[in-house]
């Protein structure tokens, strides 16, 4: 893990290159990586749920324009480390040297021509 000293974050759900998603339960949620146990339970998160339940706004504006998103979303930006999702720390982290993306691309093997491609986010030891 990089010390937080040097972590460098790109967050995507900014960047406009991460959509926002909805969870089974109904709430929406900055980005489909944070749909899990862990990161639903966390404190961070509990705090956006209580006010993200869509049966429960018109509008979707209504949820993204509360004080805890707009939290949220200024912790990013201002790279508070200590109030950032570590789902957040991991997915979002520029990452260098010897820790980088793995890309796929897969070819058909009789044309030659690219059928497939994948950017994965992995961690190289
Ligand atoms: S992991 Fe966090 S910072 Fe990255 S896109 Fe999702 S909500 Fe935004």
């Amino acid at each position: 893990m990089v010390k937080e000293k040097k972590l460098k974050i790109n967050p995507r759900c900014i960047a406009g290159t991460m959509q926002a998603a909805v969870t089974n339960r109904g709430h929406l949620i900055p980005c489909c990586w944070l749909d899990d146990k862990n990161n639903l339970n966390h404190p961070i998160m509990k705090s956006l749920l209580k006010v993200s339940k869509i049966s429960e706004v018109d509008d979707i504006e209504q949820i993204v324009f509360t004080k805890e998103w707009i939290e949220f979303n200024k912790n990013l930006k201002e790279r508070n480390f200590d109030k950032i999702l570590p789902t957040c720390k991991h997915q979002c982290q520029v990452r260098e040297d010897r820790d980088k993306i793995k890309k796929e691309i897969f070819f058909d093997s009789k044309t030659g021509k690219m059928v497939w491609k994948n950017i994965r986010w992995k961690r190289y030891y």
